[in-house]
């Protein structure tokens, strides 16, 4: 059986890894390929070491509250690696109104908090009676919010939320795709308030009221990196596909071998300019969207616009450090979101210090900050100078004082994380029933089920079950073998 899977980031690594594993526990023979096409893997996850400074271009980790990541790093021997975010790292913050405010915890200190006034704050508890989405119902994040929560509560905490996460405009996000918990809190309990007071007893239950992670309002875990970056991940994986990986190799086609998808397929690429070709029987596709749009193109022109129709928001990350003396302020906490109605295209900031050691010299201390998005996408290419400006000022408004800078450090994605805007079930649906015509043909990566890292692991566990039902326990290897 030969497999290649196109993408070296964290999607097509862990697909690979989990694919080999079930191969290697069925005792089934595999020729496993990898191709990437940079020059080092591990797509948006990669950890700059300069100066005494960790600066990640990407994520900063990952939730523990989620199994699937932590397994990976279990079976790929790293656990031991794994540092937890600090205690300190539980404050988190929004900019409104000319102020930090921090966010609350529980449902008491969330009706104690000025970060909405009186009037928004009465108008959440209405959100018991506001009327549920219609069953099957696509609706924004925007609508959903201003329909139980009210418009201050859109403005002022789902924005950033949305912001922070996906770079992206609430009015223009799916909820059920952008966030299916929160979908699924509605639809099981009527109301999130009455979802969230439920959440809260089950906690209380389970750990004693010492729950983990940022409480019934927060993210469920503790973000959790390793001492050397999210980078160490990807050595890991990187070290067990060993020669299974092939770098520098662009992907430009996939096609039926011989013009019939049940012959296999022929994967062709560049490598250092040169075309090369390559046969499979099978192939997972674990690139960015509009990559899987170029690659089908010949073979399926008619799902080339439905991946087209997946938009990127893009993202400047401003990595900022200062003098500990020298700081615009204690940065104490894990950083601030700041709300689009504030007007500045500075979507937050984390501080990186913080929240996980060892990221920066020891009298000094790091903010990653982030800038541009969907709704601001103008400030993702300014020069340098200005988004050191643009941020410096966005940090004195918020912390009360100038630092001085000692370090900088950018990164420029344009087009950094996919956005699942109204509609985007029903398009992933299409894509299905387009590729369908294709068996042994799998699609990936965080485009699609979720952009978070425990999303693009749990997928990977999920195509490997499928790769294993398909081409291991199902007819399809039976052909193969007999071939
Ligand atoms: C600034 C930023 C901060 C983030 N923060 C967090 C966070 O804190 N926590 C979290 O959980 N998630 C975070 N995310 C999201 C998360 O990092 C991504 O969703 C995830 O890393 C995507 O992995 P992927 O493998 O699906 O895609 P990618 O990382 O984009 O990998 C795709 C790979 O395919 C390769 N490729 C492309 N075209 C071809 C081709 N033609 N042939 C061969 N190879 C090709 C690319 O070179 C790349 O290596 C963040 C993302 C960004 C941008």
């Amino acid at each position: 059986m030969k497999l290649v899977v196109i993408g070296g980031g964290i999607s097509g690594l862990a697909v690979a890894f989990r694919i080999r594993q079930r191969f290697e526990a069925r005792g089934r023979p595999l020729e496993l390929r990898v191709l990437e096409a940079a020059e080092r893997v591990g797509g948006k996850i990669r950890t700059e070491v300069r100066e005494g400074y960790r600066f990640e271009w990407g994520p900063n980790g990952f939730l523990d509250g989620k199994p699937e990541t932590l397994d990976l790093c279990r079976d790929l021997g790293i656990e031991g690696a794994l540092l937890p975010s600090s205690e300190e790292a539980r404050k988190r913050y929004i900019f409104s109104c000319g102020a930090l405010h921090r966010v609350p915890e529980s449902p008491v200190s969330f009706f104690r908090s000025p970060l909405l006034t009186l009037r928004g704050r009465l108008r959440i508890l209405k959100e018991v009676w506001a009327p549920t989405t219609p069953a099957g119902l696509d609706t924004s994040v925007a609508e959903f919010g201003r329909r139980r929560l009210g418009k201050e509560a859109v403005e002022k905490l789902l924005d950033p939320m949305v912001s922070g996460i996906f770079a992206g405009d609430p009015a223009l996000m799916s909820l059920a795709s952008c966030f299916p918990r929160i979908a699924e809190m509605e639809r099981e309990h009527g109301s999130l308030v009455r979802a969230m007071l439920a959440l809260q007893r089950q906690r209380k239950r389970e750990y004693g009221g010492t729950e983990p992670g940022g409480g019934p309002a927060g993210p469920a875990g503790t973000l959790t990196s390793f001492a050397e970056g999210m980078e160490h991940l990807v050595r890991a994986l990187e070290e067990r596909l060993g020669r299974s990986l092939q770098k520098q190799c662009v992907v430009t086609s996939l096609v039926p071998d011989g013009g019939e998808a049940a012959k296999g397929y022929r994967v062709r690429f560049l490598h250092q300019g040169v075309e090369q070709e390559m046969s499979a029987n099978a192939v997972v596709l674990a690139v960015p969207a509009y990559e899987a749009k170029r690659i089908l193109k010949e073979m399926e022109p008619a799902v080339c616009g439905l991946l087209a129709g997946i938009p990127y928001a893009p993202v400047t990350v401003l990595g900022l450090g200062f003098a500990r003396d020298e700081a615009p302020g204690p940065l104490d906490g894990f950083g601030f979101l700041v709300p689009y109605r504030e007007g500045t295209p500075v979507l937050g900031s984390l501080w990186t210090s913080s929240i996980f050691p060892g990221r920066a010299p020891a009298d000094c201390v790091f903010t990653r900050n982030m800038v541009g998005g969907w709704r601001n996408d103008w400030a993702v290419s300014e020069p340098e100078d200005d988004l050191e400006r643009i941020v410096s000022d966005m940090l004195e408004k918020a912390l009360g004082a100038r630092g001085k800078v000692c370090f900088r450090s950018c990164v420029r994605h344009p087009r950094a994380i996919p956005l699942y805007f109204l509609g985007h079930a029903r398009r992933l649906e299409a894509i299905e029933d387009r590729l369908a015509r294709f068996p042994g043909v799998y699609l990936t990566g965080n485009a699609y089920r979720g952009i978070a890292l425990n999303d693009c692991t749990r997928e990977a566990l999920r195509i490997a079950r499928t790769v294993e039902e398909d081409l291991i326990l199902g007819r399809d290897y039976e052909g193969e073998a007999a071939r």
